[in-house]
Formats: structure tokens, C-alpha cells, sequence
């Protein structure tokens, strides 16, 4: 069987001139990934990651190289295109959550699929499944500022998965969380891609998150130094099917059922209540 890519990048480069200089932020980058798998990109900051991923998730151009989306080339996309895809192709999570502060946290998470067209009852009603699947139903009324910043990024999951994209792009998701808040955002999307079987690309600069990876790619001064494969996925050829929300639903229940009577009993005057939520 002939493994198609989701993601095909090919000679792909970014270049900015500074005065006389020129930074290469990627500098002839190739690399395949497939659909169903797990990516962590790890690198110094400046390295190039978030360039890499702006230009995969359309919202850059590139200098030179090529992007292939299941074998469709983005530079061959026009401008409405181009957001079409943004939008429906492709979620993204980033370190600053990016909520809007005056929309209650379901609203948020509706708001892509107000651009998508979806009528108000039926985006508000997937909006409350999502909320509910990232464990935050008792935190439907509430506004961003009165989060966590772990619920937050929970939010911000929820909405980038709103579309239900074919691929996640996460720019370190983990950057602005505690370690407790850090691994449960983590493990959500570690369980989104191993029961969907979505494609996800993490970039961090924690050499932690390795081990959560199907293949690592080491990045520095804009190259691939080199990639190690952890797991070889079963490859799918098609996107969509099943969704996202079921994943969400067994991350949530899995969490409930680990709960011990004594973590209850620790957390009942624990600010941590606020961080873990129901
Ligand atoms: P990382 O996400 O790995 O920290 P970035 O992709 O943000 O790195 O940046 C890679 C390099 O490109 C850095 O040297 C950065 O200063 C440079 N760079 C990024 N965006 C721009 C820009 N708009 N103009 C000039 N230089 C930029
Ligand atoms: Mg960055």
C-alpha cells in the first residue's frame, strides 16, 4: 500500500531580511506526516517551530518550498481557499489560549463555526458537548478571566476542535501552565489522537513531551538536526470519521473513575479544585 501523507513539506523555507541579514527561520525543511500521528516538535526558542507551523497551518507563506495537504498544494490556494482550509482543515492551540475575554467560554468555542455558517441552536449545542467533554459542565456561564489557565487551554482545545479538523497544530499548548495543569492538557491531546486517530503536531521546548510522540523531530537554526521514531502508527488514508468528542468523553470518564475518595478529600480545600474543575 502507498503511504499517503496528510502533511507533505517539501524544500520548505522562510527567510526574513533584516537590513544586510537574513534570518532563516526554516531553511529547507522536508518532512511527512502521516494522518493518525502524533508529532512533537522540539527546539530552542527561535529555532524556526512556530514559523514552521504558521506555514503549515496557511497563515504564513513560505519563501520557497511546498506544503502538500493530502496531496493539494497550499501555495496553489487562493485567498478564500486558503481561510476555507484554515477553517475546517486545521485547529490550532497556542500558549496564550487566545480566548476572547467579553464571550462566555461556550460561546468561544462556538465562534469558529459561526464563520463555518452553522446555524445558532445547532453551534451552541456543539459547543456544550465539547465544553462538557473537556470536563468543564459546571463552567458553561463562565468568562475566560474566571478560568485557570489549565481550564483555559481546555477551552481553547474545545474550540480548535470545534470544526472538527483533520489536523491539530498546538504551539507549545503547555508553555504558560503549571505541571499538574501542563499534563492533563497533554494527556487530552495525547488521547485525542490515539482514540480519533487524528493527526496532531505539538512544538514545545520540553524534552519531557518526547515520550507522548509517535516521531520526534529535532529542530535547530531552522533544519531538521533529526528525527527519531518512537511508534509506528497504522496508517489511514482517509480523514474524518470518527469524532473528536468521544475521545474527549473517555479522557473525562477516565479521570472521574481514577479519582480516589482521598484525592476528593485532598482537594476539598485546595485551590486546585479551581485548576482540575468537575
Ligand atoms: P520558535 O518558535 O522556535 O521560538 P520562531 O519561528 O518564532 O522560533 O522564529 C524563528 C526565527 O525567525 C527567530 O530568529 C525569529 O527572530 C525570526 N522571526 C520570526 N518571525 C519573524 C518576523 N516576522 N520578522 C523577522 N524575523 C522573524
Ligand atoms: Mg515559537
Amino acid at each position: 500500500m502507498v503511504r499517503i501523507p496528510v502533511i507533505k513539506i517539501v524544500n520548505l523555507c522562510k527567510y526574513y531580511e533584516l537590513g544586510k541579514n537574513v534570518v532563516k527561520a526554516v531553511d529547507h525543511i522536508n518532512l511527512e506526516i502521516y494522518s493518525g500521528e502524533f508529532i512533537v516538535i522540539l527546539g530552542p526558542s527561535g529555532c524556526g517551530k512556530s514559523t514552521l507551523l504558521n506555514m503549515i497551518a496557511g497563515l504564513d507563506e513560505p519563501t520557497a518550498g511546498e506544503i502538500y495537504i493530502r496531496g493539494e498544494k497550499l501555495s496553489g490556494k487562493t485567498g478564500k481557499e486558503l481561510a476555507i482550509y484554515r477553517r475546517s482543515k486545521i485547529g490550532m492551540i497556542f500558549q496564550q489560549f487566545n480566548l476572547l475575554p467579553s464571550l462566555n467560554i461556550v460561546e468561544n468555542v462556538a465562534l469558529p463555526l459561526v464563520f463555518s455558517g452553522v446555524p445558532y441552536r445547532r453551534r451552541m449545542k456543539r459547543a456544550e458537548t465539547l465544553i462538557e467533554a473537556v470536563g468543564l459542565g459546571n463552567h458553561k456561564n463562565h468568562y475566560p478571566s474566571e478560568l485557570s489557565g489549565g481550564q483555559q487551554q481546555r477551552v481553547a482545545i474545545a474550540r480548535a476542535l470545534a470544526t472538527n479538523p483533520w489536523i491539530l497544530v498546538a504551539d507549545e499548548p503547555t508553555g504558560n501552565l503549571d505541571t499538574k495543569s501542563a499534563e492533563e492538557v497533554i494527556k487530552i491531546l495525547v488521547n485525542l489522537c490515539r482514540k480519533s486517530r487524528r493527526t496532531i503536531i505539538m512544538v514545545t521546548h520540553n524534552p519531557d513531551y518526547r515520550k507522548y510522540a509517535d516521531r520526534v523531530i529535532y529542530i535547530r537554526d531552522g533544519k531538521i538536526l533529526k528525527i527519531k521514531v518512537n511508534r509506528r502508527i497504522k496508517v489511514i488514508d482517509k480523514e474524518g470519521g470518527e469524532d473528536w468528542i468521544e475521545s474527549l468523553k473517555a479522557v473525562a470518564l477516565e479521570k472521574k473513575n481514577s479519582k480516589s475518595k482521598e484525592e476528593q478529600k485532598a482537594k476539598d480545600n485546595s485551590k486546585e479544585e479551581e485548576v482540575v474543575g468537575v
